[in-house]
């Protein structure tokens, strides 16, 4: 599988708070990754650099080997990496107007056939589309997230905290839903999470300790290391 993202001694933070401190992770196209991490890890930090939110300082992004540390937030979307803020929408516009936005860079028609596809995985979304996405129950808002997500039919997304704000039950949905994306579609799938119940959608795992990557490995390695087990599922 050829690698689509690419990242090397990767740092950047706020001014003159350091967050990241050396980032490397490499993702295969079509895989589905999670980066694990407490609260105050760097996982937003890392995103957001990843997405051009934050600039980086040091080191280098490769997109489809192509060096992309420079470029602006624009020029990422156009080339096919879409990102799920933890809020995931915009509150004071409609359903409609979010995914639009989602496919802000795409041909007008083709966002019009999109957004009709989007409504036939989200049959509540077509019914209020012309409402206020504040409006939305918590859950129904993620479900709008991940739609706005995959609007401009992106080669990766990018995901943070896809559970914050959800009861259980909803968490349970909203893995779901993105795992019947990721098979539908082989998007490939970057999600920032504590949640550890996202690890079922995950194919390879990444755990992000205080600004740097101190695990790569599957779920099952994940597991079996005693400190991790410890600090994620609470087992030891
Ligand atoms: P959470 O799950 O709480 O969102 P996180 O793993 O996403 O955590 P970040 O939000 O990336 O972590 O924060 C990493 C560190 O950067 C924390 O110590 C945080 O206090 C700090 N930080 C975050 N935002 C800013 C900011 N705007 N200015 C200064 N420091 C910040």
């Amino acid at each position: 599988m050829s690698v689509l993202l690419n990242i090397t001694d990767l740092e950047s933070g706020y001014g003159l708070v350091k967050v990241l401190t050396g980032v490397n992770l490499s993702i295969e196209s079509g895989k589905s990754v999670v980066l694990l991490g407490v609260n105050g890890a760097g996982k937003t930090t890392l995103l957001k650099t990843i997405v051009g939110l934050i600039k980086a300082t040091k080191g280098k992004i490769e997109f489809e080997s192509e060096d992309i540390t420079k470029l602006k937030p624009n020029k990422r979307i156009e080339k096919g990496i879409s990102y799920m803020s933890e809020l995931a929408i915009f509150p004071n516009l409609t359903i409609e107007e979010n995914l639009e936005l989602g496919g802000y860079f795409k041909d007008k028609v083709e966002n019009k056939k999109r957004m009709e596809l989007m409504f036939d995985h989200f049959p509540d979304l077509r019914k209020f589309r012309n409402k206020m996405a504040g409006s939305l129950s918590g859950g129904q808002r993620k479900m709008l997230g991940v739609a706005k997500a995959f609007m401009s039919n992106p080669k990766i997304v990018i995901m943070d905290e896809p559970s914050s704000g959800l009861s259980p039950k909803f968490v349970k949905k909203v893995i779901e839903v993105i795992k019947s994306f990721h098979d539908e579609y082989k998007t490939t799938m970057f999600i920032a999470e504590q949640n550890v119940s996202f690890l079922d959608i995950a194919e390879e795992v990444y755990v992000l300790d205080m600004g740097n990557i101190t695990f790569r490995g599957s779920v099952s390695d994940l597991k079996s290391n005693e400190k991790l087990r410890e600090a994620y599922f609470g087992v030891a």
